[in-house]
């Protein structure tokens, strides 16, 4: 049985203080939530502030990015090792974002992945295709060919710890989203691919779907057998919206 995961990127949003107030203000609105396991991805600097507030509740902590390597000359990056040793046990890799304005590609996730793992953290592997693609009917040529690239290499331990988020990038911010048919179509592809390159490891894994999710929308995606649950953005940055997200099923 995989549990749900519900994730909240805040990407390049809120300063310490207004990390800390929103953090507090979730962790009364979902204290009593247990069927789902909840993930807050805030920027670095609010990481140790919040790992503190977020001690003996069920939120738990991820990074929007890691450097692969340990530790050196590498001005600027944050290695796995820090971001470990600030309480996250997340973090996304190979983000839309990542990938569009600072040029990462299937082989940097791959480095970043299994950095990653060394370091005892669960990579979010981002995957999604581009409106072009969509439109070129290349999604699933695109969708496999992230999969394969981003996850080689990888032991079948390792494989299974992974958590795939299937974003669209023509969905990301922009209020369109494809239909909760369309992502379990995908997602349950996404499976078969995981199928064909590890035995027995295809059902563990979680596949979340990302792109423009909301309180209206979340309920219908969740229905899905193959959608374990979502990577929020912007919906995630209102404490009152994102909880709501998070207790969907009680809607
Ligand atoms: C994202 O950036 O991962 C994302 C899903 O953003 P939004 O929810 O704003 O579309």
């Amino acid at each position: 049985m995989r549990k749900s995961l519900i994730v909240g990127n805040w990407k390049m949003n809120k300063t310490i203080q207004e990390a800390l107030k929103a953090v507090k203000a979730l962790k009364n609105e979902i204290a009593d939530v247990t069927d789902i396991e909840i993930l807050i991805c805030p920027s670095f600097t609010s990481l140790y502030i919040i790992n503190n507030e977020i001690k003996n509740s069920n939120i738990n902590l991820g990074a929007q990015n890691i450097f692969w390597e340990t530790k050196g000359s590498f001005t600027g990056e944050v290695s796995p090792i820090m971001i470990k040793n600030v309480g996250c046990s997340y973090v996304l890799i190979g983000h839309s974002e990542r990938r569009q304005y600072f040029y990462e590609t299937n082989k940097t996730a791959n480095k970043k992945i299994k950095a990653a793992l060394l370091a005892g953290l669960i990579p979010i592997v981002c995957v999604g295709e581009t409106l072009r693609e969509k439109k070129e009917n290349m999604t699933f040529k695109i969708i496999k060919k992230q999969i394969k690239q981003n996850l080689v290499g990888l032991a079948i331990g390792d494989a299974s710890s992974v958590v795939i988020a299937y974003e669209p990038i023509w969905a990301i911010g922009t209020g369109k989203t494809p239909t909760s048919n369309q992502i379990e179509e995908i997602h349950f592809f996404i499976r078969k691919i995981y199928d064909e390159m590890y035995k027995n490891v295809a059902e563990k894994v979680r596949i979340i779907y990302g792109g423009s999710i909301n309180s209206d929308n979340i309920s219908e995606f969740m229905k899905k057998s193959n959608i374990d649950g979502g990577l929020v953005g912007s919906a995630s940055l209102e404490t009152k919206v994102f909880s709501r997200i998070i207790k969907y099923s009680r809607f």
